[in-house]
């Protein structure tokens, strides 16, 4: 587990930042003063010859520093808790000046950099790892924007997720469009409910923008309305959904079908891997994906709860289904071992660094390089069946 967050400490001096300050992390300390301000510094070398006119200075958890008092006049020297020692060159973070806090809002060497820009939502998914807030949480939209342009060119692909993203209207639009500016070589993956999308006009909006790679991840939890509503506690949702999704590729916006798998739907898996052959054979991707027992999962694990091990069967014939519909198809978040062998070909590492862990029988287990373990938060509730290959 990587941590994103932490507070910290003013390791000498005094804090000049009067409001949060995002900035990218470096390691030259030789920047030309002028540029100083912007930057946060990542400084390994001595205390006694800390550099000055840096926006932030940061010094690792164990390092001793001089005098408070020695009236050197140095300010925004700030002690990483250990947690975020890791904080690296091209990192980027917001620094908190009221409680010295850091989130980090891109990590260089990450698997994946998410953004969250707003926890609000039109659905209350009884599985949902991130229970919606009624909250006015713009400031995550702002941040993103202040971050992209400070992103390393060469990064993969950013998401974007929430909440419901696609409630920020006209904003929701213009991330993408800043993205598309600022990384014109990343790829952008945009998790929505796909509801809002049954509005074509903003499916012909995101099409304008002309992302050179965009995928719209949007979950179908079931073959047919009942069920689907159920799940996302939310009436014609199943409906919207599939207005969206042809919506948008109407206007040729790539979608990615997701279906998260519990208690609930597994035993609907085949009908509804027939469903998507059926009706939506034109989707770009389908990922079929386990449970991460976080938020509303957590609190209502024990009615949806099932060990994969016991869907087994149910998702080896799904994926059948697909992949002789000649579908791209990906299993999420599944442990190797509890999944059967003709489907494992199927099996991506999909769980990001900062929350992907592995159990002590994983480590004499021959498939741990390719396998994707398990969502740190899992750890305490996992199948019964895990043992190493
Ligand atoms: S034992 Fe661990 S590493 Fe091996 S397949 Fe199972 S979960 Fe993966």
């Amino acid at each position: 587990m990587i941590y994103l967050h932490s507070k910290n400490n003013t390791a000498h001096g005094e804090i000049s930042h009067q409001r949060p300050f995002i900035s990218k992390v470096i390691t030259n300390s030789n920047l030309p003063f002028p540029l100083r301000a912007s930057y946060a510094l990542r400084w390994h070398g001595s205390t006694e010859a800390l550099p000055q006119g840096f926006g932030l200075v940061l010094i690792s958890s164990g390092k001793a520093c001089p005098d408070r008092d020695a009236g050197n006049g140095l300010t925004n020297i700030v002690r990483l808790a250990p947690e975020l020692d890791y904080l690296k060159e091209h990192d980027v973070i917001k620094f908190q000046p009221a409680d010295c806090g850091i989130n980090v809002l891109y990590r260089h060497e990450a698997n994946s950099n998410a953004f969250l820009v707003t926890e609000r939502c039109n659905s209350f998914c009884i599985m949902c790892s991130q229970p919606p807030r009624d909250i006015n949480d713009h400031y995550l939209v702002d941040d993103m924007l202040e971050a992209l342009p400070l992103i390393h060119s060469e990064t993969h692909e950013i998401c974007i997720t929430g909440g419901e993203p696609t409630l920020w209207g006209d904003d929701f639009i213009q991330m993408i469009r800043a993205s598309e500016t600022h990384l014109p070589r990343t790829s952008l993956h945009i998790l929505s409910n796909g509801r809002n999308f049954k509005n074509l006009d903003l499916a012909i909006k995101v099409a304008a923008v002309k992302h050179h790679d965009l995928m719209i991840g949007i979950p179908l939890y079931a073959d047919y309305s009942q069920l689907h509503d159920y799940i996302v506690q939310a009436d014609n949702a199943f409906d919207d959904t599939l207005r969206g999704i042809l919506n948008l590729k109407r206007c040729r916006v790539p979608v990615e079908i997701r279906v998260v798998i519990h208690r609930e739907n597994y035993h609907r898996l085949p009908q509804l891997a027939e469903f998507i052959t059926r009706n939506l054979l034109f989707v770009d991707h389908v990922a079929l994906m386990g449970l991460e027992i976080r938020g509303f999962a957590k609190s209502n694990l024990d009615a949806i709860w099932i060990d994969p091990y016991d869907y087994r069967n149910e998702l080896a014939e799904a994926i059948d289904t697909l992949a002789r519909s000649r579908m791209r198809v990906s299993l999420y978040n599944h442990p190797l071992c509890v999944i059967p062998e003709p489907v494992r070909r199927f099996a991506v590492k999909s769980i990001s660094d900062w929350k992907n862990d592995f159990l002590n029988e994983c480590q004499n287990c021959n498939s741990k390089q390719e396998c994707g373990g398990f969502f740190s938060s899992n750890l305490t509730k996992t199948s019964d069946h895990i043992k190493a290959l």
